[in-house]
């Protein structure tokens, strides 16, 4: 069975005719990926050189596990961390190399929300939160709520992607018309 990348999940959420076009008639992007996951040395020096105490202080970690890969029937990923909480929850860290922009970026957000699927479904254990740190802000630590309305979305949205995909399926274009002004598919997509 097919399973999904984060950044897959994240572009179809922006437009499902992203999964039509990179999936069922297999046109890639151009090299400007919009909704690239940040990845790269910078982020393993940085990550070398993070100070691994100030976690267990900070949220009360009782266990950690590093760059685990996880996958079930339709998703997979790498989690930077998978984190055991005092209270018996797991959690989801992911580090960003970037700037603290006093907000939670959408695409960050629905990393997590698959990573705590991955997690739940690995380690058998609930995950209602994750947390992101922004490198680029000193290693800014920001917590972020998960609930079951998002990870049931995120199982809705692969669901969804697999009949585009299996069913050969053209699907609507995304409601928000400003979206395409930036889009790779601009000049082939009848909108
Ligand atoms: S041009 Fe608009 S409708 Fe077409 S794929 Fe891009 S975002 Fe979606």
């Amino acid at each position: 069975m097919q399973s999904f990348y984060p950044s897959q999940i994240i572009e179809y959420l922006y437009c499902p005719r992203y999964t039509y076009f990179e999936y069922v008639l297999r046109i890639p992007q151009n090299e400007v990926k919009y909704f690239k996951v940040e990845r790269g040395r910078e982020i393993h020096d940085e990550k070398l050189e993070r100070n691994k105490e100030y976690l267990r202080k900070k949220i009360g970690v009782t266990r950690k596990w590093t760059d685990m890969y996880l996958g079930n029937d339709y998703l997979r990923g790498k989690v930077d961390e998978v984190l055991e909480l005092e209270d018996g929850s797991y959690a989801p860290l992911d580090y960003k190399f970037a700037l603290w922009k006093d907000r939670i970026f959408e695409t960050y957000a629905q990393q997590l929300y698959c990573y705590a699927i991955l997690i739940e479904d690995t380690y058998n254990k609930p995950v209602n939160k994750g947390f992101l740190v922004y490198t680029r802000s000193r290693n800014k630590l920001v917590e972020v709520p998960i609930d079951e309305n998002a990870k049931s979305k995120v199982r809705q949205s692969t669901g969804e992607m697999l009949k585009i995909i299996d069913g050969n399926k053209f699907p609507k274009a995304t409601k928000f018309k400003k979206r395409c002004l930036n889009c790779t598919y601009r000049n082939i997509c009848t909108k």
